[in-house]
C-alpha cells in the first residue's frame, strides 16, 4: 500500500466536507452541535445517526457504528485507508503527496499501474479483434444472432481471442510488456515448456471492470460446446472473483437515480436489458452472491432485484443472500421472468424494457418468494406436510428486514397452515433465540462498543463513555479528574482507547493546541472509533462540573465493584487471608465512594433534594 504523507491527509481532513460526505447515504439536520439523521450502516425509522461536523466523526446509537471520515468513507465505499484517501482527494481536488520513503509502497504501486495499462493494452486488442478480424467473423454473428447491436457491445468495450496459442502474448510483448506482466495479469498460462500461452482462445471477451470503466480482469464465453463454457481471469492483484460485478461501472449513475439495481447472472443479460433502455442492470457472474458483491452494490443502492433461476441451487444462493442482505440493511426482491426465459431473452421476444419494467413491478420481497417457495414445496393437506413446511420456515422467517415484513409473511403462512398467527408466532418465538443466536458471527462485524459487548459489562461501557464526554465538555474539570484516573479503571478495551485519546487531546487543549490533525488523532485510534461515540455525546448532553464529578465517582465504584466480583471467588481458595483482607478493604472503599455518589449535590434538577 502507498504510504500517502501525512500533511496530504491532514489537507484532506481540513478539505472535506463531512456533512455533504453522509449526507450523500442519508439526509442530515442540525442538532445542537450535531447532525443527526437516519443510519446509513443499519434499518431504522427513527434516526439515532450523529454527526459531529467539526471533528468530521460520526456514531450510531442503534448499532454502535462510528469513527472518522476515512473510517465512514472505508465503510461506505468497501476500501482500504489510502483509497479513501485517494477518492477524498479525488473529491475535493487535493494532489496527493506520497512519502518517499516507501519504496516498497512505490513498487507496488507500480506494479498495479503497470498491470492496468496491460490490461487496457488488452482490452483494446480484444476488441480490436472482434470488429475487424476475418477470423472472428462467427463471433460477430454470434452477437447478432443474439439481437445485441454493435453499440452495445462497444460500450461494454466487448472483444474477441483468436484461436492461436500466442496471439495475445505476441501483441502485448510488441508494446514491451514481458511474460511476468502477462503472468501477473492472468492472462496467460505457464506452459510446460516454460513458454507461457494465451489463456482466452478462441472466445468472446467481456472485459470486468472497477467502478470507474477500468478493466479489472476477463470473463470469456466459447460460442461452441467446448468447456468451460465461461473462462474467467485467475486472482491477481487486480481482479478478485468475490469482487466481481460486470457492468457497474456503467449501470451506476441510472441505478442511484431510480434507487435500484437489477442483478442478473448473464453479460448478455446485461447487454439486452441495457439495448432495451433499461440500464441499472449488472450480471452477479452466478447466483452466490458474496458480501463483497453484495457491498459493491449496496454503495449504490439498497433495492436489489434479483433475476435469478429460481431452481434449487438458484434458491440456495438466494437464501444466502437474504441472510446477508438483512445484515446490511438491504432490501431484496426477486423478479420472476416468465416462461424458464433468461431476462436477455424475454426482452428480446419482444417484451422490451417496458415489458421487463412490468415484470419487476410485480417483484416480491425475497422474504415473501422464500416463504411462497417453501409453501409450495410440500404437500399442505396433509399434516406432516405443513410440519415439514412449518420447519423450512422457521429458520427463513427469522430473516425478515422489519416486524411489519415478518407479520405480513407471518399471517400469510398461518392461513397456509391452518393455524392461527398467533400460535405460528409463538412456535416462532421458541426457536427465535436459536436464530438469532446464529447470528452472532455476522453481528461481530459491528464494532464491539455496540451491544453485545456493552450488555456483558453491565452498562460500564456507556458510563465509561458518558464519563469521558463530561471530560471533553468540561475540559478543565476533565483534566483535573483524568489525571487519577488510570487504564485499569476502565472495562473495555475499547474505552480504554478512548480515554488515551481523551487524556492526550485535553493535554494538548491545556497546552494551548488546537484541535488535533487528522494524522495525530490516527496515532491513538487508527479510525477515529473510539473518540468518535464520545465526542458525538459530548455534542449532545449537557454536562455540568458536578456532573463530571458524579460520573468519575460512578466509574470508581463500578470499578471497585469489578474488582470485588473478582476477589470473592478468588478469596475462597486463598489459604493466605490476604485476599481476604484486601476484600474487606475494597469493600471499606466501595461504601465511601457510595456515599459520595448520594451526598453529591444535585443540580439543575429542581424538586429533587
Ligand atoms: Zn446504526
Amino acid at each position: 500500500m502507498p504510504l500517502i504523507a501525512r500533511a496530504s491527509i491532514d489537507q484532506v481532513q481540513a478539505a472535506a466536507d463531512m456533512v455533504e460526505i453522509v449526507g450523500q447515504y442519508t439526509e442530515l439536520r442540525k442538532a445542537g452541535a450535531n447532525f443527526s439523521g437516519r443510519c446509513p450502516f443499519h434499518e431504522e425509522r427513527t434516526p439515532s445517526f450523529s454527526v459531529n461536523p467539526v471533528e468530521k466523526l460520526y456514531y450510531c446509537f442503534g448499532c454502535g457504528a462510528g469513527g472518522n471520515l476515512f473510517r465512514f468513507v472505508r465503510e461506505k465505499e468497501n476500501l482500504d485507508f489510502a483509497a479513501a484517501v485517494e477518492s477524498l482527494a479525488d473529491r475535493y481536488g487535493i494532489a496527493l503527496e506520497y512519502e518517499e520513503s516507501s519504496a516498497r509502497g512505490d513498487a507496488e504501486r507500480h506494479r498495479r499501474e503497470r498491470l492496468r495499462a496491460l490490461l487496457e493494452q488488452a482490452t483494446a486488442y480484444y476488441e480490436r479483434v472482434l470488429r475487424d478480424a476475418p477470423a472472428a467473423a462467427p463471433a460477430r454473428e454470434y452477437l447478432k444472432q443474439r439481437g445485441l447491436g454493435d453499440d452495445v457491445c462497444r460500450q461494454f468495450r466487448l472483444g474477441f481471442s483468436l484461436a492461436g496459442w500466442d496471439k495475445l502474448r505476441e501483441a502485448a510483448r510488441a508494446k514491451k510488456f514481458s511474460d511476468q506482466d502477462l503472468l501477473d495479469g492472468g492472462l496467460v498460462v505457464p506452459g510446460k515448456s516454460g513458454q507461457p500461452y494465451d489463456r482466452f482462445r478462441g472466445r468472446i471477451m467481456f472485459p470486468l471492470a472497477d467502478d470507474r470503466g477500468r478493466t479489472l480482469g476477463f470473463g470469456a464465453r466459447t460460442m461452441g460446446d467446448e468447456k468451460p463454457k465461461y473462462l474467467n481471469s485467475p486472482e491477481t492483484p487486480l481482479y478478485h472473483k468475490s469482487e466481481a460485478v460486470f457492468g457497474l461501472h456503467a449501470a451506476k449513475a441510472t441505478a442511484g437515480r431510480e434507487d435500484r439495481v437489477y442483478v442478473v447472472e448473464g453479460y448478455t443479460d446485461v447487454l439486452a436489458l441495457v439495448q432495451a433502455g433499461v440500464h441499472n442492470v449488472v450480471a452477479s457472474m452466478g447466483t452466490a452472491l458474496t458480501e463483497q458483491q453484495l457491498k459493491r452494490l449496496a454503495r449504490v443502492t439498497r433495492n436489489l432485484y434479483l433475476c435469478f433461476d429460481a431452481d434449487a441451487a438458484g434458491l440456495g444462493a438466494m437464501s444466502r443472500a437474504l441472510t446477508l442482505g438483512r445484515k446490511m440493511g438491504l432490501s431484496l426482491h426477486v423478479v420472476r421472468v416468465p416462461d424458464g426465459l433468461d431476462p436477455a431473452d424475454y426482452v428480446l421476444s419482444g417484451a422490451g424494457g417496458d415489458g421487463f419494467r412490468a415484470l419487476a413491478a410485480a417483484a416480491q420481497t425475497l422474504l415473501q418468494f422464500h416463504v411462497r417457495s417453501a409453501l409450495a414445496t410440500h404437500d399442505l393437506d396433509k399434516p406432516d406436510g405443513r410440519a415439514r413446511a412449518f420447519a423450512q420456515l422457521k429458520g427463513v422467517l427469522s430473516e425478515a428486514a422489519t416486524p411489519i415484513e415478518r407479520d405480513e409473511e407471518l399471517r400469510h403462512v398461518a392461513d397456509r397452515l391452518q393455524l392461527s398467527a398467533e400460535s405460528v408466532r409463538y412456535l416462532l418465538a421458541g426457536s427465535g433465540r436459536s436464530a438469532e443466536g446464529g447470528d452472532a458471527a455476522g453481528e461481530s462485524r459491528q464494532s464491539p462498543q455496540s451491544g453485545g459487548a456493552a450488555a456483558a459489562v453491565g452498562g460500564a461501557h456507556e458510563l465509561e463513555v458518558r464519563f469521558l464526554a463530561g471530560c471533553l465538555a468540561q475540559p478543565q474539570k476533565g483534566c483535573a479528574v483524568l489525571a487519577g484516573v488510570d487504564e485499569s479503571f476502565f472495562a473495555t478495551a475499547e474505552t480504554r482507547a478512548a480515554l488515551r485519546v481523551v487524556k492526550a487531546r485535553l493535554e494538548r487543549e491545556a497546552a494551548g493546541d488546537t484541535l488535533p490533525t487528522a494524522a495525530q488523532a490516527a496515532e491513538d485510534d487508527d479510525d477515529g472509533e473510539a473518540l468518535a461515540e464520545v465526542v458525538v455525546r459530548a455534542g449532545r448532553e449537557r454536562f455540568t462540573a458536578t456532573v463530571v464529578d458524579e460520573l468519575f465517582l460512578r466509574v470508581q465504584e463500578a470499578h471497585v465493584s469489578r474488582l470485588i466480583a473478582r476477589l470473592k471467588v478468588t478469596a475462597k481458595t486463598d489459604e493466605s487471608g490476604k485476599q481476604g483482607a484486601e476484600l474487606i478493604r475494597l469493600q471499606a472503599v466501595r461504601r465511601t465512594l457510595r456515599e459520595a455518589i448520594r451526598t453529591i449535590p444535585v443540580d439543575e434538577e429542581p424538586g429533587q433534594g
